[in-house]
């Protein structure tokens, strides 16, 4: 049995206006916001609107319009931010072993430092 979408996660949270965040940029399908505990100079979340608990969700289920406009905002961001040259990591966090917090599917976007090795 596939897992349920928890709709009182703290994305839907945001994505329903009842926590705020610190928009940085917007599309039809996706939110890019601020990460709260920020691990580099840049740590930008970026989200579907719609529900998906993980990548594996998103990817198998979510419209291709959808999965076409959530990584436009990723670029979109790696523009703003101008790092497409600097370089930066994506992250996510997916499940258990992935030690993913908050189940609605999100990227990390990371740069403004450089970051180290992959994984500590
Ligand atoms: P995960 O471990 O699920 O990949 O990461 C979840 C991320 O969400 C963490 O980096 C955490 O700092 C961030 N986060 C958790 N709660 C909030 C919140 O209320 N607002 C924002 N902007 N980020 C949050």
């Amino acid at each position: 049995m596939s897992k349920a979408y928890d709709n009182y996660n703290v994305f839907a949270k945001i994505l329903k206006g009842e926590i705020p965040c610190q928009k940085i940029d917007e599309n039809k399908f996706s939110l890019a916001f601020t990460d709260i505990n920020p691990q580099a100079p840049i740590h930008i979340l970026v989200i579907p609107k719609n529900p998906y608990i993980d990548f594996y969700d998103f990817t198998k289920n979510a419209p291709s319009e959808e999965i076409k406009f959530f990584w436009e905002l990723v670029n979109d961001i790696i523009s703003k931010k101008n790092i497409s040259e600097k370089g930066f990591r994506i992250i996510t966090n997916s499940g258990k072993d992935g030690n993913q917090d908050v189940p609605h599917f999100h990227v990390h976007i990371l740069g403004g430092r450089n970051l180290g090795k992959m994984i500590s």
